[in-house]
């Protein structure tokens, strides 16, 4: 065996990956590796840590449970899965996008399904095929973590694990981000906070909001945007922003716009819960190196801004087990794994163009004029159909939507702002 401060050579015959995290992007990952290796005719042992049971219905991993494409493209392309009809309990149609006074139904077309599903039921499902595959799973908290120049050591609460690489699948878990960082020189994302509730309307009103996501940017201080999702069962409702708290939530469902959509009365009935999250923001700093790596919400390798979370998690670990099984676990043959997540990393820049502008936009009360433009203008109305879907990269949606119609109609609204001129479509 040579030696070396890490491997520059594919996983051996033998070795074993260790991967902390068990969500979309741990559980994509050791697939592809037991995939690439069956291939190859090796035998690498993966072992998993993740401390929730998916199966036991009382943990799970926050998130509103829209899956939207290409997942199911990415599954059965690339990992050989197909979903369960029974788990896609609501096909979406469309999205509209709210402002202050503003509500437009969003025109365009995706290009495959989009649907909603138990978020729970899915982790659970890609963790059995995981399983099934022959990986080991450790239902264990992981404590810490010692990488060294021939090998990894990651403590857990229960059995400890050897590793020739860790994978850090850990979403953004602070607790665990921190053994990262004190262990390697991994630094976590930036990331806004959400806050989740769940209504259960009862099904007649279920129906007759139809299967629209309702997308908010609206000027409400500590948040950035908002959403209404109609599940099988209940309306999921998030909000996101720097410091969104509960209180915030409870101001997001008594505003009009969302009053709207919400059956009369229902917050009184029973008190609600409320969930607390994270989105990343940006990329982690070093978020690879000699015998580790960390890939979806770990890495803060998602689309800026607008999520495709689950999409992001199982692509990545996809590339990441790619590498390790090709190229090695070094930090110089993880550049190939940033160059395969090159369609995310292009996009930085577009997306975060694409925040501030909003973020000032709703600050400054000027989301209702975008809207107004969207209304009228066809070419623009796609664009803001591909933002809020995520079908299009941004920066894909820049180059194709600036023109000089476009910037005829921005005047035209600025114009309109400035000598606060009535707008043609108001709720
Ligand atoms: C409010 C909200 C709504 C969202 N809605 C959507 C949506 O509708 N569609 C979409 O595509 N994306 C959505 N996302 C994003 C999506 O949830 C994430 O991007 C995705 O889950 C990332 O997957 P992951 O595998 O990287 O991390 P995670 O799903 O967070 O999984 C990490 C796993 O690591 C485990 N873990 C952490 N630390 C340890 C430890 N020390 N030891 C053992 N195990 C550990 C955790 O238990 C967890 O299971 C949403 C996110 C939020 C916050």
């Amino acid at each position: 065996m040579p030696t070396s401060k890490a491997n520059d050579w594919p996983l051996q015959n033998g070795d074993t990956v260790c991967i902390v995290g068990g969500g979309p992007g741990g559980a994509s990952c050791a697939l592809a590796i037991k995939r690439e290796a069956e291939k190859l005719g090796k035998e690498i042992r993966v072992l998993v840590f993740e401390q929730k049971r998916f199966n036991e219905g009382r943990q799970f991993n926050q998130c509103i449970g829209v899956l939207s494409p290409p997942l199911e493209d990415i599954l059965r392309d690339q990992l050989g899965l197909e979903l369960p009809e029974s788990m896609l309990r609501k096909k979406i149609e469309g999205y509209h996008l709210h402002s202050d006074r503003m509500d437009l139904a969003l025109d365009g077309k995706e290009h495959g399904s989009t649907y909603a599903v138990s978020r729970s039921e899915f982790d659970e499902f890609l963790f059995n095929q995981a399983v099934s595959a022959g990986v080991e799973i450790n239902h264990n908290r992981i404590t810490g973590m010692e990488v060294g120049p021939h090998d990894v050591l990651v403590y857990s609460e229960g059995q400890n694990c050897r590793a020739a690489v860790v994978v850090g699948a850990f979403g953004l878990d602070e607790g665990t981000a921190w053994i990262f960082e004190r262990a390697t020189r991994y630094r976590r994302p930036d990331f806004l906070n959400t806050i989740i509730t769940r209504l259960y309307p009862g099904p007649d009103f279920l129906d007759s909001l139809g299967p629209w996501i309702h997308a908010f940017l609206v000027s409400r201080k500590g948040m950035e945007f908002g959403a209404v999702t109609p599940k099988h069962d209940h309306l999921s409702i998030n909000i996101a922003g720097r410091a969104v708290a509960s209180p915030i939530m409870v101001e997001f469902l008594r505003s009009p716009p969302v009053q709207k959509l919400l059956p009369p009365k229902i917050h009184k009935e029973k008190p609600l819960n409320f969930f607390k999250g994270k989105f990343p923001i940006s990329p982690a700093g070093n978020l690879f190196g000699d015998r580790y790596v960390t890939i979806g919400d770990a890495a803060g390798l998602i689309r800026p801004f607008k999520g495709k979370g689950i999409n992001s998690a199982c692509l990545t670990g996809i590339y990441a087990a790619r590498c390790m099984m090709n190229f090695g676990v070094s930090r110089k043959a993880f550049q190939n794994y940033i160059r395969d997540c090159e369609e995310l990393t292009a996009d930085l820049w577009y997306g975060r163009a694409i925040r501030l502008l909003t973020n000032l936009s709703t600050r400054y009360g000027f989301m209702d004029h975008i809207l107004n433009i969207a209304a009228r203008d066809p070419l623009f109305m796609e664009a803001m159909f591909n933002i809020v879907s995520g079908e299009l990269p941004y920066k894909q949606i820049f180059k194709s939507t600036f023109s000089p119609r476009v910037g005829l109609n921005f005047s035209q609204e600025i114009f309109k702002y400035i000598f606060r001129q009535p707008l043609a479509r108001r709720l």
